[in-house]
């Protein structure tokens, strides 16, 4: 079916556009779709933190609801100088079909706050953290919702943010966010269940289009938390990292770079841009070098129309949520490049943060191999599922994912009615 042309940068009309592209192959009941594509609550919340000059600065934070039709909401906060109200808006959204294909029992929510991390001390930034938990108590909670670790965050901050809400309660609750450390009532394999989740993801699709992952090469923008694991996994998988990227820069080497070298240079150095061997490349260049298997797994936006024609690989991993725009999304269907959407490419974090929330609930904790297991399940059912909507509804992908958690999320809707 044509589509219309579009050009979208922002991410809540990305998210808007890719929704109602799907949102065509779904029967909805008249102002269903209007109601799917509203956020359902948003707070925006500014408030002081005290710097260690004395000084005091006005921070503005956002903690936006989008769904509570299959439970309570979930979903990352974010740090980053850019955040915006309309960036929250389309993660939360994404969380809520992210959460559907998984067959998870939440809704989508996401946070951010408008700040730099990397230029606060650890004392400004749990004094920020703790202001700011405080300031969506309102909404949070481990019946209401449950947030996460997102660019930017850490374990370490969800520590102070289940310590600061349980200091509210009077007793610890940890089951009121989730990519906690193990210490605290987090869930092993967690910290690495989004890259691990994107590897495996990668190892499905690598299947299902013919290309053996053994030699194959894999370009990764972003080297965090996702896209560190997920090289690392790759290439344990057998694959070979040719280039690598951060904020910073990147660098490329056809031969092959050694992952576990690249994240000691990382935590060396703060950047993979200073790794002493092969190419430098800029973290544009890395989505455009010769590869099989792309991960962009830094953020939004990243693959515009422009650069989708010089995409010279065979499969696309979203690591990151939001990296394609919808027009980009044209493009690389009309080349026959494969992109596993982020609401299923990533969805590994989410699953285990399920996991994690499941376990704080009953006070009672898997093995590393228990959680592995049923992340791999998931995952894989999940990508078998959205394959099968692909093919019997000849659609790409994403919109697939997008069928298929439309349809869960408005079955519940229907069994549940319209309140009042
Ligand atoms: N921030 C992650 C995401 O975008 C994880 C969310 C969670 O675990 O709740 O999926």
């Amino acid at each position: 079916m044509a589509q219309p042309a579009v050009t979208v940068s922002d991410p809540w009309e990305m998210a808007l556009e890719q929704f109602h592209r799907a949102a065509r192959y779904v029967p909805l009941k008249r102002g269903i779709r209007e109601f799917l594509a509203y956020p359902k609550r948003e707070l925006t919340v500014n408030f002081p933190v005290k710097m260690d000059d004395g000084s005091v600065r006005i921070f503005t934070g956002y903690r936006v609801h989008h769904s509570t039709v299959l439970g309570p909401t979930k979903g990352g906060i974010r740090y980053h100088p850019g955040v915006t109200l309309n960036e929250v808006r389309a993660l939360a959204m994404w969380m809520t079909w992210k959460c559907a294909i998984a067959g998870l029992p939440y809704g989508g929510a996401k946070g951010g706050v408008v700040c730099d991390p990397k230029q606060l001390s650890s004392g400004e930034l749990e004094r920020l953290t703790r202001r700011y938990a405080t300031e969506i108590s309102v909404l949070m909670g481990p019946e209401s919702d449950i947030p996460a670790p997102d660019v930017g965050t850490n374990p370490q901050v969800m520590a102070w943010i289940m310590d600061t809400y349980s200091m509210h309660r009077g007793y610890s609750v940890p089951a009121v966010v989730t990519g906690k450390p193990v210490s605290v009532g987090g869930s092993v394999g967690r910290e690495e269940a989004t890259g691990l989740g994107c590897a495996l993801v990668a190892r499905e699709a690598a299947a299902a289009v013919g290309l053996d992952l053994k030699g194959a090469r894999v370009a990764v923008q972003g080297f965090g938390n996702v896209g560190s694991v997920a090289a690392l996994t790759l290439a344990r998988m057998g694959a070979v990292v040719v280039a690598v990227s951060d904020s910073r820069g990147g660098v490329y080497d056809p031969h092959g770079l050694d992952p576990e070298a690249l994240l000691a240079c990382k935590r060396a150095t703060g950047t993979v841009a200073d790794f002493p061997q092969g190419q430098r490349v800029s973290a544009e260049e890395v989505l455009e070098v010769p590869c099989d298997v792309l991960v962009p797994a830094a953020l939004e936006g990243q693959i515009t129309p422009d650069n989708a024609r010089r995409v010279q690989a065979r499969v696309i991993i979203e690591g990151a949520n939001g990296p394609t725009t919808p027009e980009a999304d044209d493009v690389l269907r009309s080349r026959n490049v494969l992109v596993v959407p982020d609401i299923l490419a990533n969805a590994g974090g989410v699953i285990v943060s399920y996991f994690e929330w499941v376990q704080d609930l009953q006070a009672f904790f898997w093995t590393e191999e228990e959680v592995r297991q049923r992340l791999e399940r998931l995952l894989v059912r999940g990508f078998q599922e959205v394959w099968r909507v692909s093919e019997q509804r000849g659609v790409d992908l994403r919109t697939a994912a997008l069928v298929r958690a439309i349809e869960r999320v408005a079955d519940a809707l229907y069994t549940r009615g319209i309140y009042p």
